[in-house]
Parts: C-alpha cells; sequence; structure tokens
C-alpha cells in the first residue's frame, strides 16, 4: 500500500497555522510517506457566510491562489527526489454557486492533480452555514432551522450526493471530503438515529463507484474531543474498498505535527 496523505493544509489556511509548507513536506517524509497531496481551501464567493470575521478565516482571498500554485510548484521541485508532492484543493461544495467553482476550474484545473470535494456548508437560518465551525452556532443555525438532526442528516446527505455529481465533472483524481463531517459535534447534540446515517452512507457507494470519485479516508475526527471517530466509519471503508472505490487516506493536518496521525487506524481498516 502506497503511503500516501491526500489531504493536508498550508499557511494559505487562516484557520490553520502559519508553518511553512516545507516543515510539513519534512514531516512526511520523516514518516516515510511517499506522496503528498496539498489540497488548501480555495477562495469562496464574496459574502458567502454572513458572519463576516469568520469569512475571513474560511479560505484565501481570490488574488493569493496564483501566489499558492507557484508555491506550491516550488515545494513539489524542491524535494522531488524524497516525495510525490501533488497540487491540489480542497473544493467546496457551493450550493447554488457552483458556477464559481466551475470558472475557478477553467481558469486552473490544468494545475491540478488531486482535488478533495467537501460539504462544509448548509442553507441555514439566514444563509449558509458551516457545519464544521462551533456546536453553537450549529445548533442555532442549522439544528433550530431545521427542527431535528435526522433533518438534517437528510439534508446534508442530500448535498453531499450533489457534491458527487459535480466532482463526477473533473478530469483529476478526486475524492469525496471527510464524508461524516456533519458528526463532528456528535458529544454536544441530540444523537442521530444510525439506521438513517448507516442507510444515506449506503446510498453513496453506488453513486462513488459509477462517478470514480474516491474516498477521503479523513481521520480528523479522530482528534476531535466532540467526535472521537474517523469521518468515514470502518464499515463503509470496508464496502467501497471491496467495490474498488478509492479510499485514500487524509490527516486533513493543518499544522506540521498533524501530518501522518492516525495513519495506523487507516492501515487496520484497509487490511
Ligand atoms: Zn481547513
Ligand atoms: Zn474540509
Amino acid at each position: 500500500m502506497m503511503k500516501w496523505d491526500g489531504h493536508t493544509h498550508t499557511q494559505f489556511c487562516y484557520h490553520g497555522n502559519d508553518a511553512p509548507l516545507e516543515k510539513y513536506v519534512e514531516q512526511a517524509i520523516a514518516l516515510g510517506f511517499t506522496r503528498y497531496s496539498v489540497t488548501e481551501h480555495p477562495p469562496i464567493p464574496v459574502g458567502w457566510v454572513n458572519n463576516e470575521s469568520l469569512f475571513q478565516e474560511l479560505a484565501m482571498p481570490e488574488q493569493e491562489l496564483e501566489q499558492y500554485f507557484a508555491y506550491v510548484q516550488q515545494v513539489k521541485l524542491k524535494y522531488q527526489d524524497q516525495i510525490e508532492v501533488t497540487i491540489g484543493l480542497e473544493l467546496d461544495y457551493l450550493h447554488g454557486r457552483t458556477d464559481y467553482t466551475d470558472e475557478l476550474i477553467s481558469k486552473w484545473g490544468h494545475l491540478l492533480e488531486d482535488v478533495v470535494y467537501s460539504v462544509h456548508y448548509l442553507p441555514g437560518r439566514d444563509g449558509m452555514y458551516c457545519v464544521d465551525f462551533t456546536a453553537e452556532d450549529f445548533t442555532k443555525n442549522l439544528l433550530q432551522y431545521y427542527g431535528s438532526m435526522d433533518t438534517l442528516i437528510d439534508i446534508y446527505f442530500d448535498h453531499v450526493e450533489l457534491a458527487i455529481e459535480h466532482a463526477s465533472r473533473l478530469s483529476m483524481r478526486k475524492r469525496i471530503g471527510h464524508l461524516n463531517l456533519i458528526t463532528k459535534f456528535a458529544h454536544k447534540l441530540p444523537p442521530v438515529s444510525e439506521p438513517l446515517m448507516r442507510e444515506r452512507l449506503e446510498q453513496l457507494l453506488p453513486l462513488l463507484l459509477e462517478s470514480g470519485v474516491g474516498v477521503d479516508i479523513n481521520v480528523a475526527g479522530l482528534r476531535v474531543a466532540t467526535c472521537e471517530q474517523a469521518y468515514v466509519p470502518s464499515w463503509f471503508i470496508t464496502k467501497a474498498t471491496e467495490l474498488g472505490i478509492e479510499c485514500v487516506y487524509g490527516s486533513d493536518a493543518h499544522k506540521p505535527e498533524q501530518v501522518g496521525l492516525f495513519w495506523d487506524w487507516y492501515e487496520q481498516n484497509m487490511s
């Protein structure tokens, strides 16, 4: 099995860390990784969320994207004899604004080797809200708006299905990001129906198979105190792997020391 971290961030993420990308890559080399995908959050439309200070933290401004690609390219070349660094983005499924992503791809798609395609935003109280910001924000603007966790779970997976459909149109390697991100604050929220979760996840398998979209086996939830679970359940990894759907480890590192965390968990689940 190739030791590959398929989902990582850089100093171009303003809710992360300002350590240079070199530090992340050197950590990956030290841990024996042979491929390392840099998948930063791309810009999002101005005013996408109402909370202005949050907006500033979510993604780089549009004018930085060119600099980001040049920088990753430079790091890729610098370490090419030690590790394969691939250039990527963690694209957002922008409900109602997929034209924004299409435009971004038409401009920059030729540089992209890896895409993680993620659902971070859902329509809520009076606009778009992050499913992964805080439990308080989630409760006030999403849970109370939809009325129950189960309704919210259904809406979330409807969006994941749309994200898979959009991702399927991309020509580079692509994976659906952290499938169960909606469970990030599970310990602080009302319980969700496990049969419903399982049903909605199972329904994704044929879609993934047909579309050629892989799965980001995102372990970041294991380091979140309110979650303590990977964002893809073990049983799903087993089924997806049996079907031949690509399942790629993703540390979702937002700081260098997070690179490679819980690789053992991934390896055990893949064997
Ligand atoms: Zn991030
Ligand atoms: Zn993400």
